[in-house]
């Protein structure tokens, strides 16, 4: 479908657009679909765009990565649809290696995240799973060279499970999740609640200026910062011109 330029939700259309597409292309699965749902429906709360308290967040979390000893991004196929170039990007600043890691895992999506990555010219990719972290789960399965031995992992659009899983496992733990009261949001050590297609270049802008003017140490606790991604919808709600 051509969405036209004018439409005043053109970008939430083709986010739409490009996750349809990658159902259909095998690289997202169908319950991507009412995850970027649940995730449209805070960004409509938080006002479509960056705040100030997720720019804390993002600048606390490029800290981090670039202090760790191996920092990982983990992605899914949501994150592979929504903004392969940034996520590439972002891991080469950072010099950290991108693991495919997936809630509804086949060799199929595998197979289709890693062609489309490589088509996008990743050449840090990682997508073993022959160590476990500890989760029931089939999810609990990571690459002994990236998960495994990560101190610091990147998870986007994660779910809660897998985040109290990498939490056990002594991992510090970054979150990009739109919603502040879901169980990753709380249980990851920073969250960034904001769209992941706002993130990534402001990461990236962050992370090359930390790399040419030193890396800042960067006080942050995430239940305040949580607090006040609720305030500011709580705020915006109970303003009267907000239908204006
Ligand atoms: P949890 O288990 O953590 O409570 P959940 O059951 O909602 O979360 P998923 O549906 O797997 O788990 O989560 C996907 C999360 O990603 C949702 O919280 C959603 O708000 C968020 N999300 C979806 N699309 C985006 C996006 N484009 N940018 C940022 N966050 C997003």
């Amino acid at each position: 479908m051509k969405i036209p330029k004018t439409h005043p939700r053109y970008k939430s259309l083709l986010q739409r657009e490009k996750l349809i597409e990658g159902v259909e292309n095998g690289v997202t699965a169908t319950a991507g679909l009412i995850a970027q749902g649940r995730g449209e429906a805070f960004d409509y709360l938080i006002g479509e765009r960056t705040t100030e308290n997720a720019r804390k967040a993002i600048r606390a979390a490029v800290a981090k990565l670039l202090l760790a000893k191996h920092p990982v991004l983990s992605i899914n196929g949501n994150v592979a649809m929504l903004a392969p170039d940034d996520y590439i990007k972002l891991g080469e600043v950072l010099d950290a290696p991108i693991e495919i890691n997936l809630f509804y895992k086949t060799p199929e999506r595998v197979d289709a995240i890693k062609a489309l990555l490589h088509e996008h010219g990743c050449k840090n990719l990682l997508f073993g799973d022959n160590t476990r972290i500890p989760t029931e789960s089939a999810r609990g399965f990571v690459d002994s060279r990236g998960q495994g031995i990560a101190d610091v992992v990147l998870v986007p659009l994660e779910d809660g499970d897998r985040t109290e899983a990498l939490k056990k496992a002594g991992k510090f733990v970054i979150a990009i999740d739109l919603n502040p009261l879901s169980r990753t949001a709380r249980k990851a050590d920073i969250t960034i609640v904001d769209n992941i297609v706002r993130a990534l270049p402001l990461m990236i802008k962050y992370a090359e200026g930390y790399k040419s003017r030193g890396v800042p140490n960067i006080e942050f606790n995430n239940r305040e910062n949580l607090m006040g991604a609720i305030a500011l919808i709580k705020e915006r709600l109970a303003d009267e011109t907000i239908l204006d």
